[in-house]
């Protein structure tokens, strides 16, 4: 049985994504002590076997160098790499990608999958996944055994930068059968209208949720906003209720978030919410009710109600 360890590769055409680089790190970490190999597999992403140093070996899938992501092209061409290199377990994001390939290779590899692994340790010859259940509400510890493994990690879980280096990785192409014959054809991509706001890249958010109560109350937490210099940000409520543009989203099903601080108005902290924002250097919370799980992650909080603090708080940065 190999202890080799293979990260399948997330990208956008452009660049390769924080997640892999996070798997990368905690792949080295494992692989280090076991006396196994760190492998990537990359499909599609012409041009950026560069940035994937920290494995000694990228599997390039021959054919597929333009390639947009489909669910039904990427697991053939992945199962075609696990054939070829044989690894002992297979990581991926817990994102639309990696959701999409766990479960299906998981069937077709044959393989267990763990899902929403935010830890993974080695324990002897046995891998041990510390991962969500319940939205985040328990943790599960899981002793992996067998042969093979998948385990789909949640993003944030590893450093990136553990899993950075500008080592020169082997690569070696892999020819995969029937990839053209997909039933389904990517057309192209189309960005979501950001409005101009991009929450990921802001010093300073402010972030809003159910507690507004309504679309026409957000002026409230906008003139604080403008009183900050900082855009808008928003649970998933006031996203799927198009008070705001879903690319402000923050969590689980929106952006990930790092700001300086992130103030957060009339959000409760649910799992998928915090998920998004709770390694921001410093969180303050305003919530009415002093047991809402945001405040377990808050640096600062208040039981204030929004609407009395909000404006306030603006006119006070204001003057
Ligand atoms: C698969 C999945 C993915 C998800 N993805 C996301 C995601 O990406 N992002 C996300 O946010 N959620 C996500 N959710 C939804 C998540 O579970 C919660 O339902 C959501 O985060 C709750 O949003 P909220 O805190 O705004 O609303 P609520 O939970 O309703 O909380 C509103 C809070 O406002 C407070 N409040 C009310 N009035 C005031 C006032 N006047 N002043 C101050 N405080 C007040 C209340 O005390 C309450 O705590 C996801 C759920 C699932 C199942």
């Amino acid at each position: 049985m190999s202890n080799d360890i293979l990260v399948l590769a997330e990208h956008d055409g452009q660049a390769v994504s924080d997640i892999t680089f996070e798997l990368l790190g905690a792949a080295r970490r494992l692989a280090s002590g076991s006396g196994g190999q760190v492998a990537v597999a990359l499909v599609g992403g012409a041009g950026l076997t560069g940035t994937l140093g920290a494995a000694s070996t990228v599997y390039v899938v021959d054919g597929t160098s333009g390639a947009i992501y489909s669910p039904e092209v990427f697991e053939k061409a992945f199962l075609g790499v696990l054939k070829e290199a044989d690894p002992r377990l297979v990581l991926t994001g817990t994102s639309t990608m990696g959701i999409d390939v766990a479960g299906a290779l998981s069937v077709a590899w044959p393989a267990p999958v763990v899902s929403y692994v935010v830890g993974l340790e080695a324990e002897g010859t046995e891998l041990v996944a510390t991962s969500q259940i319940y939205g985040g509400k328990l943790m599960a510890e899981v002793a992996i055994g067998g042969p093979h493994a998948i385990c789909a990690v949640i993003a944030g879980s590893f450093p990136a930068d553990a899993g950075r280096s500008d080592g020169t990785p082997e690569v070696r192409e892999v020819a995969v059968a029937g990839l053209d014959s997909a039933r389904t054809t990517p057309r192209g991509v189309h960005e979501p209208d950001t409005s101009g706001v991009d929450i990921a890249a802001a010093e300073v958010l402010v972030s809003v949720g159910r507690g507004i109560g309504g679309k026409e109350n957000l002026e409230v937490v906008q003139e604080l906003a403008d009183a900050l210099g900082a855009p808008l940000a928003a649970s998933r409520p006031i996203t799927d209720q198009g008070w705001l543009p879903k690319p402000q989203q923050v969590g689980k099903s929106g952006k990930k978030v790092k700001p300086r601080a992130y103030l957060a108005f009339g959000i409760s902290g649910a799992p998928e919410h915090l998920e998004g924002m709770r390694d921001a250097e410093l969180i303050i919370a305003c919530n009415t009710d002093p047991n809402a799980p945001i405040f377990d992650v808050a640096h600062y909080g208040t039981t204030a109600d929004l609407f009395d603090l909000a404006p306030e708080l603006a006119e006070k940065l204001g003057s």
